[in-house]
């Protein structure tokens, strides 16, 4: 069959659809919502649980090669199809991903620095938390995203109540480091081993939420950014991965190098590269799980990357409303995408829009623009 399946119906497995149907493939989306963003626009929406039986039978039934787009999808539904079908990541590797603790390990067994971190899975393991992470973020060891699950605390009483809050689950209590400013690399690597990547990229996060995404990333030598490539792909190499994979990096104060998470999927902060590279992360994902070729994309065009998030839908007395998109779409380089959801939400990804230009300054300029006329701060 020539049906590609992805785990998941959101904005990544839209996207991905886009892709695959570009280069000739139907797509199938497993995902229970009925009105999910990629169920939407594939051939098939298996509306069913992720470890629903029947669903995955049918997905096995209907595939070719399965792909994930969503980090929470249980590793366990990607065992069952694994056994029968290429799935591009493999259980394996996104369960990993799916857990801080196995993640932070497996980052350090790579040799890559990490912010210095306790697991905390019982009382003792609270009470024997060194001085030293404090003041720290609390952040569940598995489920959590754009912040959620996170709690910053500045001793020990708050840590305790933070614990308590998180209703005593397994967490990764992490030293709260002085961040200078966060990169991200999306990577490719096939079943040779062979890897590519998106240019770095610089993300501003507000409130532990993607806001901004800025290529070529100002402030990072070449020094850097090749650091932080070799430092992706040691990550992907001791998982002998095979898909697309993003890490996160924090640069700290001192201009040191630090992995934040990873990501075993395209990542928010790699869409931009729909509209600036000649070949896209979903693109990428795409050649992975079928074997094609990957080379390396190449930044046609200076980028800047605003997430449009449900709050834009909200007047200021809480009323809906729709964004100025015609406003938005008169300023140059505008590339608006739009994810279909049902209905908005604060905090909810809706949609993002890239600007591209000739020069890195001519892009910014149009994206301050379209953040003043939308009502975001300017960055
Ligand atoms: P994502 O949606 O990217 O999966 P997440 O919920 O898994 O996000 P993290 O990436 O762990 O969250 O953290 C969110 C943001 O919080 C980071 O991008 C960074 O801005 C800040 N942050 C996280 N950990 C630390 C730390 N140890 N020190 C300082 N800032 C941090
Ligand atoms: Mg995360
Ligand atoms: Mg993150």
């Amino acid at each position: 069959s020539s049906t590609l399946g992805v785990m998941g119906g959101g904005q990544l497995g839209r996207m991905f659809a886009h892709a695959a149907q570009r280069l000739g493939y139907f797509t199938a989306v497993m995902d229970p919502d009925v009105a999910s963003p990629a169920g939407l626009v594939s051939h098939v929406h298996v509306q069913a649980d992720y470890l629903d039986e029947q669903g995955l039978a049918q997905m096995l039934k209907r595939c070719a090669a399965i792909t994930t787009e969503f980090e929470n999808v249980p590793a366990g539904a990607l065992y069952t199809l694994g056994a029968h079908l290429p799935t591009a990541p493999d259980a394996e590797a996104v369960a990993v991903c799916q857990d801080r603790a196995k993640e932070k390990a497996h980052i350090v067994r790579c040799g890559v620095p990490c912010a210095p971190h306790a697991l905390i899975e019982t009382p003792a393991q609270l009470a024997a938390v060194p001085d030293g992470l404090l003041p720290g973020i609390l952040k569940t060891a598995r489920l959590g995203y754009d912040g959620k699950g996170q709690i910053r605390v500045r001793d020990r009483a708050e840590l305790e109540a933070a614990w308590a809050t998180l209703k005593g689950v397994p967490c990764v209590l992490e030293q709260m480091l002085a961040l200078d400013f966060e990169i991200s690399v999306v990577l490719a690597r096939d079943a040779h081993g062979r890897v590519v990547h998106l240019p770095v990229q610089r993300n501003l996060h507000r409130d532990g939420i993607l806001a901004v995404t800025e290529v070529p990333a100002p402030g990072v030598s070449a020094a850097l950014a090749e650091e932080a490539v070799a430092a992706a792909a040691k990550i992907a190499d001791g998982l002998r991965y095979v898909g697309v994979l993003c890490v996160e990096f924090f640069v700290l104060q001192g201009g040191q190098l630090v992995a934040n998470e990873m990501a075993p999927r395209p990542h928010n902060s790699g869409h931009h590269s729909i509209d600036s590279c000649d070949v896209s992360q979903f693109e990428l994902q795409v050649r992975c799980m079928t074997g094609l070729p990957l080379v390396a994309p190449r930044l046609h065009s200076p980028a800047v990357m605003l997430n449009l998030l449900g709050d834009l839908w909200f007047d200021a007395e809480g009323r809906e409303r729709t964004p100025d998109w015609a406003g938005v779409l008169a300023l140059p380089g505008a590339h608006l995408h739009l994810y279909g959801k049902s209905s908005a939400r604060k905090g909810r990804k809706m949609g993002h829009l890239t600007f591209t230009a000739a020069t890195a300054a001519e892009a910014r300029a149009a994206a301050q623009q379209a953040a003043t006329l939308l009502g975001l701060p300017a960055f």
